[in-house]
């Protein structure tokens, strides 16, 4: 069956005889694995293509399970994130969470969208890289229904008027100081949340993140919430440390 969709290429391996293995995050099927005997060389329209950073629209042949590129074409590049080395290896991080958040073969339109968006915002940012990833995780466990509430407790409902309230990653974000209270606090997967992440989480979960252009976090904030959302994904999405993580400056 020949069919065509748009994708981003989020993985690429080079296997025998010049082919490569794709793992392409396509709008219409989701996250699929292809092969290809589509060259990354050269200037054409199709090797740039099937590079990473890249959106592309791809014409694809199904037989059974297994999926074969036999043509592409750029629709938006975004090789600009690969001209600053911080802006890649934060760009590089996201891609690999994104694969691994995703099943094979399941559409994630949603999901989709959020990515060409942060990839689109990536390339034009200069500054405060690791935000615009924190925001992108932040809404894509909104999209895949795991969100961080922040809004009201969990456990009774209250709004967070009172001080003492933590984050919890079993129950989904904010327990408030009268219910935090009551547990013993040795355990691991609850957070200290200060007034300044639950606004974030709050002003993040509310705009799109095409409005959060301008957002850079301070390093002491952005860390505390970093900490939390690796504890809250591996949690909620089973993903654990990420292969790019060990890259960063921590
Ligand atoms: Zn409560």
């Amino acid at each position: 069956m020949y069919t065509e969709t748009e994708g981003i290429i989020l993985r690429q391996t080079k296997t025998l005889n010049g082919r490569r293995m794709i793992t392409l995050f396509s709008k219409k099927y989701g996250k699929i694995g292809a092969g290809t005997s589509l060259s990354e060389r050269g200037k054409n329209r199709s090797s740039l293509a099937i590079r990473p950073f890249c959106r592309g629209r791809y014409e694809l042949f199904k037989n059974r399970d297994t999926y074969n590129i036999n043509g592409a074409e750029t629709v938006e590049s975004y090789y600009s994130i690969g001209e600053d080395v911080d802006k890649y290896m934060e760009a590089a991080r996201i891609l690999e969470l994104t694969d691994a958040m995703l099943g094979e073969d399941q559409p994630q339109p949603a999901l989709y969208d959020l990515l060409c968006q942060y990839l689109s915002m990536m390339a034009d940012r200069r500054t405060g890289f690791s935000t615009l990833g924190t925001a992108y995780e932040l809404k894509a466990l909104k999209i895949l229904g795991s969100g961080v509430n922040v809004r009201r407790c969990a456990r009774c409902g209250g709004e967070k008027t009172d001080k003492g309230c933590v984050l919890s990653v079993t129950e989904g974000g904010l327990v408030c100081g009268g219910c935090a209270k009551e547990q013993d606090g040795s355990d691991p997967l609850i957070f200290t949340a200060g007034d300044d992440i639950l606004s974030v989480i709050g002003y993040i979960n509310d705009h799109p993140l095409k409005s959060l252009e301008k957002l850079v976090l301070q390093p002491s904030v952005e860390g505390r919430l970093r900490t939390f959302l690796g504890a809250y994904i591996s949690y909620h999405l089973g993903i654990d440390r990420l292969k790019s993580d060990s890259l960063l400056p921590q």
